[in-house]
């Protein structure tokens, strides 16, 4: 098997050709030509897999309890008052729309994976005090519902989403600490912020910096 990716030093096209350098540019990406991206550790064989966030990145959480509560927030954490409020939808998770963004995000990350060998999982977490009896359910209902190709994985909690990674796999949350965990797993991590072109943006420059 001929290896292409971060530890081979060297590319293929689709084409078949290797790009001059090694290096896959931003035009290749465009223009469907990034080649399988492979990275090896000492005993497998993986694909990149790239983890999609559900809670405010795909799923709009922030927008069902702001109207819920009648006020806005912008810690990342809800005050415990403000979650014993939510915790009155047993349901919630289940209740959520989609992000504004949620719809183009997937649809990237669907063509990184049709034309280009990833592995696209949503990577989400139930509360940590595991106060939504129905979340688990609920999530994979809501992804079945809205993106039913993408398979649902648990932290179980937020803290633990960082075990899921292997080298090079690509998160994209919302949540600062997620993000930081990640890399430091030895992954790569978007942190998204509500600005669709900001988060595509920072996906391209890590596929273009560190793919090659
Ligand atoms: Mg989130």
């Amino acid at each position: 098997m001929h290896l292409y990716g971060p530890l081979s030093g060297k590319t293929k096209s689709n084409t078949g050709q290797l790009n001059e350098g090694g290096k896959v540019t931003s035009l290749q990406l465009k223009m469907g030509l990034l080649p399988h991206f492979y990275h090896s550790n000492t005993y497998t064989m993986n694909k990149i897999t790239i983890y999609l966030d559900m809670d405010d990145v795909t799923a709009d959480f922030k927008a069902y309890a702001n109207k819920t509560l009648g006020k806005k927030t912008t810690d990342e954490r809800w005050p415990h008052e403000d979650w014993i409020r939510l915790r009155d939808n047993p349901h919630l998770y289940r209740d959520l729309d989609k992000t504004p963004e949620a719809d183009a995000l997937v649809e990237c990350c669907r063509y990184l994976r049709t034309k280009h060998g990833f592995d696209l999982k949503f990577l989400t977490a139930v509360p940590r005090g595991n106060d939504f009896h129905w979340a688990f359910y609920d999530k994979v209902m809501w992804a079945q519902q809205h993106f039913p190709d993408i398979p649902v994985m648990f932290g179980p909690f937020s803290h633990d989403k960082h075990v899921h990674c292997s080298d090079g796999d690509i998160l994209i949350d919302d949540r600062t600490s997620n993000c930081e965990e990640w890399r430091k797993a030895g992954g790569f991590a978007v942190q998204h912020r509500g600005d669709l072109s900001k988060t595509l943006k920072e996906l391209m420059d890590i596929l273009d910096e560190h793919f090659q």
